[in-house]
This record gives C-alpha cells, sequence and structure tokens, in this order.
C-alpha cells in the first residue's frame, strides 16, 4: 500500500483520516495520505475567506483541534468577534474564535497576493504539519447554496441560501427544495486532485456527509470519471449508524435528495461501480448487518464492523477494516 487518496470533508473526514495515519504509521509506514477536502462549505465572512472544512483536516491532523466541539482551536477566545459585533458588523450565527481568525486572516492575505487556495493551504499546512497532503477540491470557488421552500417566509420560497447559514444559523431546520453548488461549472479539479484519484493503491470515502461533502467533490468536473476509471479499489465508510447521521444533521441532508437515512441507502445512493456507482466495497456498523445480502445483491461487497469513532483506537480499527476491505 504506497498511496491512499481520501474524499473528506470536515470533522468525519478529519477523524477517520487520523486514524487511517495511525494504522499506516504502524503497518505501512512508507505510504502517502493525499486527503481531497471539500470546498463547497467555503465563504466570505468580514472580509476573510473561511474554508471550514479545510480547517477542520487541517487542525485535526496537525494536532491544534478543539476536540470536544469537533471543530476550531481549543481554548479559544471570541474577543475580536466581540469588537466587531460592537461595530455592528459581522455574523452573529457563526464563531470566529481569535485563534483561528489568525488561519483566515493569512490565508485571504495569500488570496489577495495571488496564491490559489492550493497554494495556500500548502503554506497553512507548513505551520501544522497534518502528516498527509491537504489538496482542495478546486482552486476556484464553489460555493454549496439550499434552494429554500416556503417554510421560513413564503417570500422567500426558491431562494438560495448558503449552505452554512441553513446549517449553523437554521440548524437544518427549515425546509429546502434542492442544495445547488455555486460555480460548478466554472470550477475545475485543483492541481493534483485527478492524479491522486488516478495513481491512488486504494480510495476511501470516509465518513463523511454523501451528500454535501462527498457529493459535492464527486460534482467537481473530471473527479466523478476519475473515481470511475481509477485502477484503485473505492472502499466507502458509513456515515449512518443504526439509521442515524452519528454527529449532526445529514439526515436531514438525505432527506431533501429522496435518500432515506439508513447505511444501506447511502451505500445504494453512491451505487457499485460496476453498475456505474462509485463504490468496490462498503463499510457498515455491526448493527446495520441485516443491510449486507442487500449491499451484495447490488454488487457492492461489504462488512459490518463498530463503526464510531470514539476515540483513536476505535478509530484506527476502523481505518484497517477499510483497508482489509479495499486489498
Ligand atoms: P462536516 O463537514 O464537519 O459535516 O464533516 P463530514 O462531512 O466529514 O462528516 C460529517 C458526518 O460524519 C456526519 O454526518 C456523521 O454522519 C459522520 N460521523 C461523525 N462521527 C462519526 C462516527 O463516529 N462514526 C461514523 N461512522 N460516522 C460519523
Ligand atoms: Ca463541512
Amino acid at each position: 500500500m504506497k498511496n491512499v487518496t481520501v474524499l473528506a470533508g470536515g470533522v468525519g473526514g478529519a477523524r477517520f483520516t487520523r486514524g487511517l495515519l495511525g494504522h499506516l504509521a504502524g503497518v505501512a509506514p512508507e505510504a502517502a495520505v493525499t486527503v481531497v477536502v471539500n470546498t463547497g462549505d467555503d465563504m466570505w465572512l468580514d472580509g476573510l475567506r473561511i474554508c471550514p472544512d479545510l480547517d477542520t483536516v487541517m487542525y485535526t491532523l496537525g494536532g491544534g483541534i478543539n476536540e470536544e466541539q469537533g471543530w476550531g482551536r481549543p481554548a479559544e477566545t471570541r474577543r475580536a468577534a466581540a469588537e466587531i459585533a460592537a461595530y455592528g458588523r459581522g455574523w452573529s450565527w457563526f464563531t470566529l474564535g481569535d485563534l483561528d481568525l489568525a488561519t483566515h486572516i493569512v490565508r485571504t492575505d495569500l488570496l489577495r497576493s495571488g496564491s490559489t487556495l492550493s497554494e495556500a493551504t500548502d503554506f497553512l499546512c507548513r505551520r501544522w504539519q497534518p502528516g498527509a497532503r491537504l489538496l482542495p477540491m478546486s482552486d476556484q470557488p464553489v460555493e454549496t447554496h439550499v434552494r429554500l421552500a416556503a417554510d421560513i417566509d413564503e417570500h422567500r420560497a426558491g431562494e438560495l441560501m448558503h449552505f452554512e447559514e441553513w446549517w449553523v444559523r437554521y440548524r437544518a431546520g427549515i425546509a429546502v427544495t434542492e442544495f445547488v453548488q455555486v460555480g460548478l461549472a466554472d470550477a475545475v479539479a485543483a492541481p493534483g486532485v485527478l492524479e491522486a484519484i488516478e495513481n491512488a493503491d486504494l480510495i476511501i470515502l470516509p465518513p463523511s456527509n454523501p451528500v454535501v461533502s462527498v457529493g459535492t467533490i464527486t460534482a467537481v468536473p473530471g473527479i466523478r470519471s476519475a473515481l470511475r476509471s481509477t485502477p484503485a479499489q473505492v472502499v466507502g465508510v458509513s456515515p449512518i449508524i443504526g439509521g442515524a447521521a452519528v454527529r449532526g444533521m445529514a439526515d436531514a441532508c438525505l432527506h431533501t435528495i429522496g435518500v432515506a437515512t439508513s447505511a444501506e441507502a447511502v451505500g445504494l445512493h453512491y451505487g457499485a461501480r460496476a453498475a456505474g456507482g462509485l463504490l468496490d466495497a462498503w463499510l457498515i456498523d455491526v448493527t446495520d448487518a441485516a443491510a449486507l445480502p442487500v449491499l451484495a445483491a447490488a454488487g457492492i461487497r461489504s462488512t459490518a464492523v463498530p463503526l464510531w469513532m470514539t476515540d483513536l483506537p476505535t478509530t484506527t480499527a476502523i481505518a484497517a477494516a477499510a483497508l482489509d476491505l479495499g486489498a
């Protein structure tokens, strides 16, 4: 096993990748891991470019994550945000901690001086040394929006709202009819992304949100076809356990696209590579083992193991199971 490529969102992708690196350090220290990270959640706030998933992956792998929250920095303060609010500016629903702000300032400065997002990410990672190569899915802005149903205000039905506002401010609690990736048509995969898929020995779809994390990455022109044609095995790890999104509100995303919140339905939604889908294999939790025959019948090789990423040893074991399944 030399090259492993992971297509990740934020918390689920980051935690899984930490377990993967822990496992590989023991069994294949020469292995190189590339993480292609969703940038569909990126946005401008207070003049700064925020990349929530890139930062979550970078902080988690670099030892700078707030473990309880799963995002942001530990021992964070919000003095700058309070000052911004005193000017009547800022976003009350999105936390920008003081330590985290430093990352956004450095990134924005680099972008404004002409660096690409890939170059800025590389620069930030020189400090954090995440132990894996982090690639944004695209250097062009692709921002996920939701299209509002009539729920919130009938006059706003049909309007677009940034995904992060729907997710963080409204806790995904208002009805939406679809996800729209603004900028997708003009986007291409970032440098190295297609190569990382084509030249991998194994591709992993970690337990990330299937709709707005993995789904957004695979919507970038070229990525889905690279996944379809790579000689590497593609192994997915279910983010759904026992009919529930383990953390967060992924069920609201699945509901919007008409997919049931179950390990079986998400596996079938990704689909078997042999039948035009993305997966060779699918790792599900032991509580969902009843789905194994259906998945097998659909051409998806599946195994059931405990999938709760409670701590590093349990997460390392999940990564080991994913590698086994892909072997
Ligand atoms: P986000 O961008 O921060 O929302 O993170 P991701 O897209 O990477 O992953 C979010 C998903 O991870 C959630 O919707 C959960 O379904 C999944 N998840 C979180 N914790 C666990 C866990 O311990 N085990 C499994 N199997 N999935 C998890
Ligand atoms: Ca995210």
